[in-house]
C-alpha cells in the first residue's frame, strides 16, 4: 500500500525507474515516448547527461547556500544567461522552486512597486477566464479554471476575469483576427474603466494558453494592444511564461513572436527541463529600482531560493539550449508535428481545432465539427485519452475545458526539443490509436 496522497488516489500509477531520450522506462520495462514532456517540463528529454554531469559537479563543490548569507556563482550565472537574452526592460531576476512561486512572487513584485511609488490603493489583478497560474492561493485566485477554483473560491483573494483570446470559439465569422483580437483586448480597458484605473496594480496573462485550453496562441495585434492599455492606464504587464516559455514555441520568451515586452515575466518548467525544480521571476529595471531605491529590500523570500544546485542544472539546461541550437530544432520538428497531425486528423469529424506553437500543440475535440459542440464533459473523454495513451505507451497531456460549457476536451503535445523525426511519426501513430479507441 503506498503512503503517498497521489493526484487520483484512485489510480495505480506504473513505477518510472528509468529515462533514455524521450523515453521513460517503467518497473515492467515498458518505455513510453513522453510526447508532452510530463507537463511541459521535460525539454531535453530525461538522460541528459551533461546537465546529469553540471549536477554532480556543483553537489560536489557546494549543494546549497541560503541567500540571506550569501550569494552563489551558478545563480549568478544563470540570471546574467536569462538577462542577455530576454525582452527589452527586464533586467534582473528572482529565483523560485517553481511555477506558482514565481507568479506568487511577480503579484507581491507589482504589489510593492505601487506601495514604494505611493500608489496604497492599487489592490486588483485583472486576468483571463480559462487560464491557469498555479494552485498555491495567490495565484489560484488570478487563475480562471473553475474547476481548480471552485473548492477553495470563498478563501481566494478577489480577483476580475476578462475574456481570454480563444479565437477559434470567440472569433465571429464576420470578424478579421485582427479585429477579434482588438475587441478581445478591449476588454481589459472596460473593465479598467469599471473598476477605476488607479485601483488595479496589473493584468497577468499566459502568452500561450496552455493546461487549461492547450495551446491557444493570441491572434496578431491582441498583446500589442494590451500593452498599449496597460500603459495609457499605468498598470503592469505580468506574462505568465511557465508552461510557453525557455524555447517551447520556437523563441526563448514566447513573447519574442509578440513583439512586446511584459514589466514582470515567469518561467518555470523547461527552465531546469525537471532536472531540477526551479522557477524564475524576471523584473523590469524600473520595478527592481523603485523597490531597491525606496525601502530599499523585496518584502518576501523562501528559503529555497536561488538554490545553487537547481541553478547548476538549470544553467547547463539553457547552455545545451544555446550550444545545440535547440531553438531551430523546436521550429524543425514543430513544423514536421504540426503537418503530420494536419495529415492525420486535419479531416476527423471529432477534431475542431489543431493549433500552437514550436513544440507546444493542441487538439481541440469537438462532438460535431462544424456546430463546434464539445463533448459532455461527464463523459471525461480527456482521462480516457490518457489512460488509452498510456497503454499504447504515449504521454499526452490531455485535459477538459468544458466546465463552463465554452471549450471542448483537448490534448496538449509539448514533446522534448531532441525528439527525432521517426518519433514525429510516432506520437502521431500512437496518438490517433489512443483518440480512435476513446470515442
Ligand atoms: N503557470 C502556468 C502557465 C502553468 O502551466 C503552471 C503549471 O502547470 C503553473 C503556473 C504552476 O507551476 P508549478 O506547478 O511549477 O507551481
Amino acid at each position: 500500500m503506498t503512503r503517498i496522497l497521489h493526484r487520483d488516489p484512485k489510480q495505480t500509477l506504473p513505477t518510472a525507474v528509468a529515462g533514455s531520450g524521450p523515453y521513460i522506462i517503467d518497473a515492467e520495462g515498458k518505455r513510453y515516448l513522453d510526447a508532452s514532456g510530463g507537463a511541459a517540463v521535460s525539454c531535453l528529454g530525461h538522460s541528459y547527461k551533461p546537465v546529469v554531469e553540471a549536477i554532480k559537479a556543483q553537489l560536489d563543490r557546494l549543494p546549497y547556500a541560503h541567500t540571506g548569507f550569501f550569494t552563489n556563482e551558478p545563480s549568478e550565472a544563470l540570471a546574467e544567461h536569462l538577462i542577455d537574452r530576454a525582452p527589452e526592460g527586464l533586467e534582473k531576476v528572482y529565483f523560485l522552486s517553481g511555477g506558482s512561486e514565481a507568479n506568487e512572487t511577480a503579484l507581491k513584485l507589482a504589489r510593492q512597486y505601487f506601495h514604494e511609488k505611493g500608489e496604497t490603493q492599487r489592490r486588483w489583478f485583472i486576468s483571463r477566464r480559462q487560464s491557469y497560474h498555479g494552485n498555491t492561493l495567490g495565484a489560484l485566485s488570478i487563475g480562471g479554471n473553475p474547476g481548480r477554483r471552485a473548492v477553495y473560491e470563498p478563501i481566494l483573494m478577489p480577483a476580475h476575469h476578462i475574456a481570454p483570446c480563444y479565437a477559434y470559439r470567440e472569433r465571429q465569422d464576420t470578424e478579421s483576427e485582427e479585429a477579434y483580437g482588438l475587441r478581445v483586448a478591449n476588454e481589459l480597458e472596460a473593465m479598467l474603466q469599471q473598476l477605476g484605473p488607479d485601483t488595479v496594480i496589473g493584468f497577468v496573462a499566459e502568452t500561450v494558453v496552455g493546461a487549461t485550453l492547450g495551446a491557444v496562441p493570441a491572434v496578431p495585434g491582441y498583446f500589442k494592444r494590451v500593452r498599449e492599455i496597460c500603459d495609457q492606464y499605468g498598470i503592469l504587464l505580468i506574462l505568465d511564461e511557465v508552461m510557453s516559455g525557455m524555447g517551447r514555441t520556437g523563441t526563448l520568451f514566447a513573447c519574442d513572436q509578440e513583439s512586446i515586452a511584459p514589466d514582470l515575466l515567469t518561467c518555470a518548467k523547461g527552465l531546469g527541463a525537471g532536472y531540477q525544480p526551479i522557477g524564475a521571476c524576471l523584473i523590469s529595471g524600473k520595478i527592481h529600482d523603485t523597490i531597491v531605491g525606496g525601502s530599499g529590500a523585496f518584502q518576501h523570500g523562501f528559503t529555497y531560493i536561488g538554490h545553487a544546485t537547481a541553478c547548476a542544472g538549470a544553467l547547463a539546461v539553457q547552455q545545451t539550449i544555446e550550444r545545440e541550437s535547440l531553438l531551430d530544432q523546436v521550429g524543425k520538428r514543430g513544423g514536421e508535428l504540426t503537418a503530420a497531425l494536419i495529415e492525420r486528423f486535419g479531416k476527423h469529424p471529432n477534431i475542431g481545432d489543431i493549433r500552437g506553437r514550436g513544440l507546444f500543440l493542441g487538439l481541440e475535440l469537438v462532438e460535431d465539427r462544424a456546430s463546434k459542440q464539445p463533448f459532455d464533459p461527464a463523459l471525461k473523454l480527456h482521462a480516457h485519452i490518457k489512460h488509452n495513451a498510456m497503454q499504447e505507451g504515449l504521454m499526452c497531456y490531455p485535459g477538459g475545458g468544458t466546465v463552463d460549457g465554452r471549450a471542448g476536451d483537448h490534448v496538449l503535445l509539448a514533446p522534448p526539443y531532441i525528439i527525432e523525426e521517426e518519433q514525429v511519426a510516432e506520437i502521431v501513430d500512437k496518438l490517433g490509436r489512443a483518440i480512435e479507441r476513446s470515442l
